[in-house]
């Protein structure tokens, strides 16, 4: 059991009809780290077909291409999500209370989902894609 590797997997909303560029996606990134406080060894893209981001406690984050795909609240929730993990490796309180209030200021998808963010993470090895 790896318990280092965080699976997620996210319901996944409607697709939007243009995606973003993989710049987009990582300038988010690049943004809610600093906001976050938090410094990722690595940020990648890469084809995910059963999840939306991992994290290996090394600080290596990575992201599904798929998520270009997706409008820019969801995007905000894995990215938040993940960031937050490089803070605290784990789902217990401190991290849910984290994700609520920076998620907070757009509460539209966990009103939809009726979740404020428990993705279920596997403990499969981390896969080096
Ligand atoms: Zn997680």
């Amino acid at each position: 059991m790896n318990r280092d590797a965080r699976q997620h997997s996210f319901a996944p909303s409607e697709p939007l009809s243009t995606p973003v560029s993989p710049e987009v996606l990582k300038a988010e990134v690049r943004a809610w780290a600093e906001r976050l406080d938090v410094a990722p060894a690595e940020v990648r893209l890469t084809g995910m077909s059963r999840k939306w981001a991992s994290c290996s406690t090394r600080g290596r984050v990575t992201f599904a291409t798929d998520l270009l795909a997706q409008p820019e609240t969801f995007r905000r929730e894995v990215i938040v999500h993940e960031m937050l993990h490089l803070k605290v490796p784990n789902h217990g309180p401190l991290f849910r209370a984290l994700l609520a209030a920076h998620l907070s200021v757009d509460t539209s998808q966990i009103l939809r989902t009726g979740s404020p963010g428990e993705p279920q993470d596997g403990e499969l090895p981390e896969q080096d894609l």
